[in-house]
């Protein structure tokens, strides 16, 4: 019988040390449940009033994006898709602007991040909590509904063929990060933390002026760190990693990050992938395709694009990270 491993983490992925800070009076923060994660906001240097009036404002924000990308509502722009059974489907704009920004980021990872692995994904019962390994035959059926090659894009509206379809887990996230991180600012709020699940997003620095710590949880141990960086400005944290959803069966882990070539979890030899970069949904995007590389392919990504910093925690504890961290 398949053992029902924890679905989603609750906590938060990683934890932002705020040693030193400023924690006076115009310290608030706000939790919120949304999109199968705790999502956590924290503003500095505002008062009370603007503070909750912010909150609600991005309260409002999460609940839109989930209802346009959400895979388990019927009535978003992404399962409108996914039922559409290759009729075109009228989207809001900002839907067509991330997949096809989703697509260019397939297409930069060579396949390796790839929204249209839904029908895998759905297979395997990631979806929901009925869990289940496929059937081989199954696997490679739904492998032929994959690929970015089965979205076409007319204006507004994308058409997609039968039995294919998208999943936007691994990137919107990151995009949402970006979203609020911009309406935060907007209202002229220097100073912010936004984690939402295993993401962080930053505003700014600390009240204080000196950097923020983030702390990478350990891949191995449910209430430890594994590494720890200082970081200023707006910036994104993203971590993907196999221990954030999975279920069991006769003694083997199988795990929500789907290699796109095989349609299986994908054999990677890192534990947890964290990217940090100004784009939270490229970040997003790159953590989980970095992850299905393994080790030492992404290792031949990154070295040709200096500008993403990295922590990549392997299997065996190992931290390779760039060299811009500290
Ligand atoms: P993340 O936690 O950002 O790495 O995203 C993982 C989620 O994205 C999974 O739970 C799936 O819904 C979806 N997914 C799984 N494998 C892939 C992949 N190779 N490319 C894009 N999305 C994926
Ligand atoms: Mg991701």
């Amino acid at each position: 019988m398949i053992k029902k491993a924890l679905s989603i983490i609750l906590s938060v992925i990683m934890l932002l040390l705020c040693f030193g800070c400023n924690t006076g009076e115009r310290v608030f923060s706000k939790t919120f449940f949304a999109m199968d994660t705790m999502m956590k906001i924290t503003l500095y240097d505002v008062d009370e009033v603007m503070a909750n009036q912010l909150f609600s404002i991005c309260y409002d924000e999460i609940l839109r994006e989930e209802n346009l990308f959400s895979v388990n509502i019927a009535a978003s722009d992404i399962s409108r898709i996914n039922a559409s059974k290759g009729d075109n489907v009228t989207l809001s704009q900002e839907t067509v602007l991330i997949i096809k920004k989703a697509v260019s980021l397939s297409k930069l990872t060579d396949g390796a991040f790839d929204i249209t692995v839904y029908p895998v994904v759905k297979l395997w019962g990631f979806y929901g909590n009925e869990y289940s390994i496929p059937e081989s035959d199954d696997i490679i059926k739904a492998l032929g509904f994959t690929g970015s090659k089965n979205i076409e894009f007319l204006g507004n509206s994308v058409r997609m063929p039968k039995n294919s379809g998208i999943d936007l887990g691994a990137i919107a996230k990151g995009y949402l990060g970006d979203r609020l991180k911009s309406i935060i600012k907007e209202n002229g709020v220097e100073s912010a933390v936004i984690s939402l699940g295993g993401n962080i997003t930053l505003i700014g620095d600390k009240p204080n002026g000196e950097p923020w710590s983030v702390a990478i949880k350990s891949p191995f141990s449910q209430n430890e760190f594994i590494y720890e960086f200082l970081i200023s400005g707006d910036l994104s944290v993203v971590t993907s990693g196999a221990y954030e959803r999975y279920f069991e069966k006769n003694g083997k882990i199988y795990h929500h990050i789907i290699d796109p070539d095989t349609g299986y979890p994908a054999e990677s030899d890192l534990a947890s992938v964290t990217v940090i970069g100004e784009d939270g949904a490229i970040c997003d995007a790159l953590s989980t395709a970095l992850f299905v590389m393994g080790k030492e392919e992404a290792l031949t990504f990154l070295s040709q694009r200096e500008e993403i910093s990295y922590v990549l925690v392997s299997n065996g504890g190992e931290i390779t990270k760039s060299e811009n961290l500290s």
